[in-house]
């Protein structure tokens, strides 16, 4: 999730909007994409504002995909599955079943116990509509880092990101599995709760898009790797930032169609 004043400054430049003034704006080179790009730990840019890509080869391929050639989508509709090559990314039903990860004691710290139940109300919100199981593995919570192989992802803490917190799709490599929380997340989010920014990146960990990625009015379109779950795009999605012309003002929340696109892809 990208925090508010960020999407201001830096949702046009970072990943090309679509949108009635898009037309005018100039593309920007790959190095000036580059520059302004989030690097994260490890060999991660984030684009989207909350979405890991791996390296610069991931970096290159998203600009060339879709920045370059200003590409603007033109299907409307509330959920959107990532769809790569005629596929979804998603988990398989069995892994979906068993989708474990652990918390960072260490770099959490006091706020250890916070995230723990943050991400237990999350989890629960998506195992309550579609079939999927969240493990909290907490065994590894002592030795909870990116490339703790025990685990299906990590949840650790990190500071001056950029962002309040990102995740990742489930085709990531197990280095860029995680869902980063940025200290920010622990301040004041406007009116959202940890858990409300948990319940939008655990939808990424699912396979799920933007919502807004679905509208081009939306101001905040992002490329056309996605399928539509439901007919009908949906506005106040979790996955669509409120700040995209969207119309959940409070905390973010599992609308009805959320539920029923989630359904959908897990069954
Ligand atoms: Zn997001």
């Amino acid at each position: 999730m990208r925090k508010l004043s960020m999407a201001l400054l830096a949702g046009v430049a970072l990943v090309g909007c679509g949108g009635p003034e898009a037309a005018e704006q100039q593309i920007p080179t790959f190095e000036e994409f580059q520059a302004q790009a989030i690097k994260d730990e490890g060999d991660v840019y984030v684009v989207n504002g909350d979405e890991a890509v791996e390296g610069v080869q991931g970096l290159r391929e998203y600009y060339d995909n879709f920045v370059a050639n200003g590409d603007v989508g033109t299907a409307e509709g509330g959920l959107a599955v990532y769809y790569v090559s005629g596929r979804d990314i998603k988990w398989s039903a069995t892994a979906a079943r068993n989708i474990t990860y652990c918390v960072s004691s260490s770099s959490f710290g006091s706020r250890y116990n916070t995230v723990v139940s943050a991400m237990n109300s999350a989890t629960a919100a998506w195992e309550a509509t579609a079939n999927v199981n969240f493990v909290h593995s907490s065994s590894y919570d002592s030795n909870c880092t990116a490339s703790q192989s025990a685990v299906v992802f990590d949840v650790r803490q990190v500071s001056g990101a950029g962002y309040v917190a990102r995740a990742f799709f489930p085709n990531s490599s197990r280095s860029a599995r995680n869902v980063l929380i940025d200290t920010s997340a622990f301040g004041s989010s406007g009116s959202w709760t940890l858990t409300g920014v948990l319940r939008h990146e655990l939808g990424h960990t699912l396979g799920f898009r933007h919502e807004h990625t679905r509208s081009t009015s939306s101001g905040c379109y992002e490329d056309n790797q996605w399928r539509a779950l439901t007919s009908t795009y949906d506005r106040a999605s979790v996955m669509h930032y409120p700040q995209c012309n969207g119309t959940q003002t409070g905390d973010l929340v599992l609308t009805s169609l959320d539920k029923t696109g989630a359904r959908a892809l897990y069954p």
